[in-house]
Formats: structure tokens, sequence, C-alpha cells
């Protein structure tokens, strides 16, 4: 579109260097002061019960001029930036606050699962944040769980391990995120107070065809299994891969075959009616 002879070639590593990075970061700045960020909720199922026993709240941004943006296009530049502390702050309360509105609505014992990026982690005072959120919506810490990464978990340093086991006390659960695609030793594993391995949605999608992943999969459930974690298959699509994962004793799943990530009323109607019968 520049026209003459340039070319531009353009990738997403791009977002993150130079003027677009600039752009992009002051724009956040103005987002978080005027709340332009909504979180949507997407089911996660437990696969022998059918039933839906929390939601994942993954963030997007409202945009007034580029309209709705996906995490993928902002959040790097939020964690470049350190934006993502109260990003993630933002995103904490919201949920909480949310999960508590389901139980006075007598919606069900929901949890709800937030995403926690390194940055915030890395916070002195990450804990006394994630306390005072739930105090003041009178949240129980066992609804609110928190997903983090493994490469967040290979800094396996005393200051961590004691955040960790803080939040533990106050019945906060924990997640691996993306489990498989980091390059742990599994160390870590034993190390913290875990409670879910979230298998990647890479070797999900395509278990009804891919034996390799089958294999693959089969594995990671039952070590989860013998450290007593449960397993969460994520980037379910199929009916196909829900039998497979039945089959082999996975206790919960989400994904496309039951939703995508829903505003908060869609959610609402959307468990009423599934875990009605
Ligand atoms: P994630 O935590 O791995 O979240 C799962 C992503 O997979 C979501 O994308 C979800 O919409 C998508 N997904 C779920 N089921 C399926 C499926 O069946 N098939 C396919 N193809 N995709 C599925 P989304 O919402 O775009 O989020 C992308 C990433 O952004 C998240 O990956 C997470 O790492 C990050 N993110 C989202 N919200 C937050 C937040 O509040 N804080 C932080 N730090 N990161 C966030
Ligand atoms: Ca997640
Ligand atoms: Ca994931
Ligand atoms: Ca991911």
């Amino acid at each position: 579109s520049q026209g003459g002879n340039s070319f531009h070639f353009y990738n997403k590593e791009m977002n993150i260097h130079g003027h677009d990075y600039l752009n992009v970061v002051s724009d956040l700045r103005k987002a978080i002061v005027e709340e332009q960020f909504v979180l949507m909720y997407q089911p996660k199922i437990n696969i022998k019960q059918n039933r839906v026993t929390g939601a994942e709240a993954l963030i997007r941004w409202e945009h007034p001029q580029k309209g709705l943006i996906f995490p993928d296009n902002f959040i790097p530049q939020a964690e470049k930036s350190g934006l993502i502390v109260e990003i993630g702050e933002w995103a904490l309360e919201q949920a909480c606050k949310q999960c508590k509105q389901w139980l006075n609505e007598g919606l069900g014992e929901l949890t709800v699962a937030v995403n926690v990026s390194s940055k915030q982690l890395a916070k002195k005072d990450f804990y006394a944040k994630v306390k005072s959120t739930l105090s003041r919506h009178k949240l129980d810490g066992e609804y609110l769980e928190l997903e983090m990464t493994e490469s967040l978990l290979i800094d396996n340093s005393d200051e961590l391990k004691l955040t960790l086991r803080n939040l533990h006390q106050l019945g906060v659960h924990f997640s691996i995120d993306d489990f498989g695609t980091g390059y742990s030793n599994l160390g870590y594993l034993k190390e913290f107070d875990i409670e879910y391995l979230k298998i990647d949605r890479s070797f999900i999608s395509d278990l009804a065809c891919n034996q390799k992943n089958k294999t693959l999969v089969k594995a990671i459930i039952q070590m989860a299994k013998g450290l007593e974690l449960e397993n969460v298959a994520e980037g379910v699509e199929d009916e196909q891969t829900v039998k497979i994962l039945k089959d082999l004793n996975c206790e919960i799943g989400q994904g496309y075959y039951w939703s995508k990530p829903i505003k908060v009323d869609e959610f609402e109607s959307f468990v009423t009616s599934f875990n009605a019968y």
C-alpha cells in the first residue's frame, strides 16, 4: 500500500519492537485507565460426570478504534512493558467478583481460573494482592485457580516456593498451562503444590487420528495420576476426542466442542442448561 517498488514484511514479532510497540504500549496504558478490557469465560467440563465445574477467564481488549483484540496480539507487549501486572490484577479482580456472584446467584460451586504471567508472580506483593482480592469479595480461595506455564516454575527459588505455599494455604489451586510444550525437567512437579496439568492443545486437537499424540497423552495422564494431579485437556473439538479422553480417565476437558470463550451472560445460560441434566 506504500506504492512504488517498496516491500514490507510483517510478522507478529515486529509488533513487540519499534514504533508499533510504542503505540501499543501507550494504547494499553489508556486501556487500563479507561477499563477497555473484558473477560470471556470458557467452561471447564468434568468429562465423566458431564458437568460444568468452572470457567477459565480469558481477556479481550475492546479497542475504541480497532475493535475486539485477542490476547495473543497484546499480552506479549503487555509483558514486555510490565503493564501485564496491572492488567493481570484487573483480570483477577473481575474474575473473583464474578465467581462470588455465581455462588450468590446459586449457579453452582463453580471455580474460576485466571492466567498469571511471570511478571506478576515475581512481584513481592503477589500473595498479598491475591489475598486481599479474595477477602474483598469474600471468596474462599478454593474457588480460585491460577494457571501458569511451566517456564514460570523453572525458577524454583525459595521466594517463589513460599509465595505458592502461602497461596495454597488459602485454598488456591494451581494449574500448569500448556503442559508438554516447555523444556523443563519436570522436577518442579514435586517441588510445588500443583493440582492440575493442562495438557496442551497441540496434543489434544488431533488425538483421534494421531497415534503418537495418543501415546503421549496416555503417558502424561498416567504420570499425572501417579503424582496425584488431575488432568485437564484443552482444545477439545470433537466427540471422538471426548470419548478417547474418557477412556484414558482424563478428568476435565475444555474446548470448542463444548463452548468457545463466551460473555458472562452466555456462560450463565450455558451452565444452567448443561448442568440441568
Ligand atoms: P491459553 O491460556 O492457553 O488459553 C487457551 C486459548 O485457546 C484461548 O485463546 C482459547 O480461546 C483457545 N481455545 C480454547 N478451546 C479451543 C479449541 O477447542 N480449539 C482451539 N483452536 N482453540 C481453543 P485466547 O482466549 O485467544 O487466549 C490466548 C492466550 O492469551 C491464553 O492461552 C493465555 O496464555 C493468554 N491470556 C488470556 N487471558 C489472559 C490474562 O488474563 N492474563 C494473562 N497473563 N494471559 C492471558
Ligand atoms: Ca490458560
Ligand atoms: Ca493453555
Ligand atoms: Ca497457550
